[in-house]
């Protein structure tokens, strides 16, 4: 079954506006137009960016999509310094980064909040990137398939395989995130193919065959190739690696 490749750079807490705007443009002038047949290509910025980069997008008709890194699992309200799923959907966002470790990490985010943000996504027709994996310390034990495998569950609790076939999974080591430390391709493959295992038993295999698996975590030009060849790896979530235009762009079409 072929799925077309996405690769997704989160830009985290990096870049004004403006620079925002310098990098999205590098990007899609860097990138010759046939690549974009063969791989999605989407920039995550920061919230302050995204008007930016959407008038950027509609303007020059670029093929880039966008997102965002997080979004509240709240429609609107009394929720200071939220954004919610409708706002991200009327600034013309297709991508919403949920779970991301670093969240998961140092906004205590748990699998039940991870679960209404994913849930808040789809309702509002943002595609959310649900983010698993797993730290060193379970790794060390083996427990790395077992984990991920819960985070998964727990994330797509309560959707239908309809709404399971909309999603896409980062398998984002915590080891591997801005460490430097990528995961070899058989070690990223074994946990993405688990993955789709897991959607098969829960919602089908037809659902297991559309869902899009990325890898994450320190992803760079030179790493993308191997880890592309793997059968259940179709894309890549790029920190780092994504606030170097140049460096992003070539990643992007090795990817295709
Ligand atoms: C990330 O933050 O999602 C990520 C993969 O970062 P890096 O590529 O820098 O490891």
């Amino acid at each position: 079954m072929a799925r077309l490749p996405l690769v997704a750079g989160n830009w985290k807490m990096n870049l004004n506006h403006l620079e925002a705007i310098a990098l999205t443009q590098k990007i899609a002038f860097s990138l010759p137009e046939k690549y974009f047949a063969k791989v999605e290509v989407a920039v995550l910025p920061p919230f302050i960016s995204l008007r930016s980069v959407q008038t950027l997008v509609d303007g020059d008709k670029l093929l880039l999509k966008y997102g965002a890194q997080d979004l509240s699992p709240h429609d609107s309200g009394a929720y200071t310094g939220d954004v919610s799923g409708a706002q991200l959907a009327k600034l013309g966002c297709t991508y919403v980064v949920v779970g991301h470790s670093e969240r998961r990490e140092y906004h205590h985010e748990d699998d039940e909040l991870v679960n209404r943000k994913v849930k808040a996504a789809l309702k509002h027709g943002l595609t959310p990137i649900l983010c698993v994996g797993e730290r060193l310390e379970v790794r060390e034990v083996n427990g790395h398939l077992e984990h991920c495998n819960t985070q998964l569950i727990a994330g797509l609790k309560g959707l239908k395989a309809e709404q399971a076939a909309k999603v896409v999974i980062a398998y984002e080591p915590v080891w591997a995130i801005g460490t430097g430390k990528v995961a070899t391709p058989s070690d990223a493959q074994e946990v993405c193919a688990s993955i789709r295992s897991t959607l098969a038993d829960k919602y089908g295999q037809e659902v297991a065959d559309v869902v899009r698996v990325l890898y994450g975590g320190s992803v760079k030009s030179g790493s993308i190739a191997d880890l592309i060849k793997q059968p259940d790896i179709d894309g890549g979530l790029v920190g780092g690696a994504s606030l170097d235009g140049d460096e992003f762009a070539k990643l992007c079409a090795l990817a295709a």
